[in-house]
């Protein structure tokens, strides 16, 4: 439990500093942002990578990349719906 609570105090603290390097901000909505947060946790220990928590994994590595996160499609997403796929970054409004 000790772990996985540094786990995601550790992929929480990343995720606030990529929001903040790009001028965004994590999901307001704490519960839903802990359970995106979660997921990459638990998709990083399960699978070796972050893989975003909110799309299907193919399993072929190369073509996982792609929803690694931050996944590719994240700028698109935040630019032109407000936030990502899985509501974890938020455009500032
Ligand atoms: S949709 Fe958001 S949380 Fe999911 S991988 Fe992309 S950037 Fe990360």
């Amino acid at each position: 439990m000790a772990d996985e609570n540094t786990a995601e105090a550790d992929m929480l603290k990343w995720a606030k500093g990529l929001a903040q390097k790009h001028g965004w901000m994590l999901n307001p909505d704490e519960k839903q942002m802990h359970t995106v947060i979660r997921g990459l946790v638990r998709n990083k220990e399960k699978f070796g990578r972050p893989y975003c928590p909110c799309r299907l994994r193919s399993g072929d590595e190369e073509k996982d990349r792609s929803i690694e996160c931050p996944c590719v499609y994240h700028r698109d997403e935040i630019e032109h719906d407000g936030q990502c796929h899985c509501h974890l970054y938020f455009k500032k409004v």
